[in-house]
């Protein structure tokens, strides 16, 4: 909510809130097995599958799994829910949801400068008989849902026909997505997505080229249906600009409707000398600004930012305002999968991003007036 409303006041953009939320159940792996000390085990799968634990029981696969992980995700959506539409999404509270620990922070008091300014708005906009009674937006959200859809019996046990118009829908997420390591055009993920009708994503990282892109769009996407297809790239902060620019260069040229949208995580993560994997904030701030300056240098619109994060005061990326150093990595390391921005992060990103969309639309209006 903190992060949307940045966006949605400082950019002046709306925000369509999108998230992969009871945890990654599924994890695509590079290798299938793991060695340590000269043992080598089945690789950790995500919850959905095995357990994290080294021993050949936790890394058995448990198809009870599979219920648990179902009924946890059910629960956690009825929570949202009730937070979406209960009162707590109401404008009037933008004060209570930047959390405690960030509060004082440089994070925490550009944040509440700008809640203040809101609370202003909504005062005077009330004044004109503009109320969250009147306008139900102003107390309720739409939050959606989304991961990669990477266990296919899953993904298929949860495929449905809609009966009024005959299509299939998985209704395991509202968005799901492919990843960059099965984004094979003959592959199983791809024709099991193509053959859905919710709106997908597609992982575009560094050794995706442009021919490939369009073969997969045309399979994806042979309407080409504005919303259908999201471009979710990952390129790592020093491949950006050798790598994407050619991309949507040939996406533009040949008129295909895509979102694109960035993923800064992936591409910059990186293990420790001690053990930890995590992804230096500064990488990711930097894949975003040049992503947002890409986009429009080549005709297309950055339309969205993919993101590992958590609320909570955890030290798992580096740097930031908080400074997360290789020593404090193991303080408030919670993650069983990958590192995520914490809270001030977080905020922090969004103020880029925020100030990135300012930026292009002054630009905008300054060639307008000529
Ligand atoms: C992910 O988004 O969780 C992920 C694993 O991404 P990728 O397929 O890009 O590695």
């Amino acid at each position: 909510m903190a992060m949307s409303v940045v966006l949605t006041f400082a950019g002046s953009k709306p925000v369509v809130k999108l998230g992969r939320i009871a945890g990654q159940f599924g994890k695509p792996r590079s290798s299938p097995t793991e060695t340590k000390n000269g043992v080598t085990l089945p690789s950790y799968r995500g919850d959905n599958i095995n357990g994290m634990e080294f021993t050949p029981e936790a890394r058995t696969p448990d198809p009870e799994r599979l219920l648990k992980a179902y009924a946890q995700s059910a629960s956690t959506l009825n929570l949202i829910r009730a937070f979406a539409n209960g009162g707590y999404a109401d404008l009037n509270n933008v004060h209570r949801w930047m959390l405690g620990f960030v509060e004082g922070s440089a994070q925490g008091k550009r944040y509440r400068e700008l809640a203040d300014r809101i609370t202003e708005s909504i005062a005077f906009m009330e004044a004109c008989g503009i109320t969250p009674e009147s306008v139900p937006q102003m107390k309720q959200v739409d939050v959606y849902t989304s991961h990669e859809a990477l266990l296919l019996g899953y993904e298929e046990a949860l495929t449905r026909v809609d009966s009024t118009s005959g299509d299939f829908y998985d209704t395991s997420a509202h968005f799901i997505w492919i990843g960059d390591r099965t984004r094979q055009p003959d592959g199983a993920h791809v024709e099991f997505a193509r053959g859905v009708k919710n709106p997908i994503g597609l992982k575009c990282g560094p050794s995706l080229d442009p021919e490939e892109l369009l073969r997969l769009i045309d399979v994806l996407n042979p309407a080409n249906e504005a919303g259908r297809l999201t471009l979710i790239t990952r390129f790592g902060a020093d491949k950006v600009e050798q790598g994407l620019p050619r991309l949507v260069r040939a996406v533009t040229r040949e008129g295909r409707s895509v979102v694109w949208s960035c993923d800064p995580m992936h591409g910059n993560t990186f293990e420790t000398t001690t053990g930890y994997k995590t992804r230096p904030f500064d990488r990711i701030m930097a894949e975003v600004a040049a992503f947002m300056d890409v986009l429009p240098a080549e005709g297309a619109y950055p339309g969205g930012v993919h993101v590992e994060m958590t609320g909570q005061q955890v030290t798992e990326c580096l740097g930031g305002a908080a400074a997360v150093t290789e020593e404090d990595l193991s303080s408030r390391y919670h993650t069983h999968c990958d590192p995520r921005l914490n809270g001030a992060q977080a905020i922090d990103l969004a103020f880029l991003i925020a100030e990135h969309l300012r930026g292009t639309r002054v630009n905008a209006a300054q060639a307008r007036a000529g």
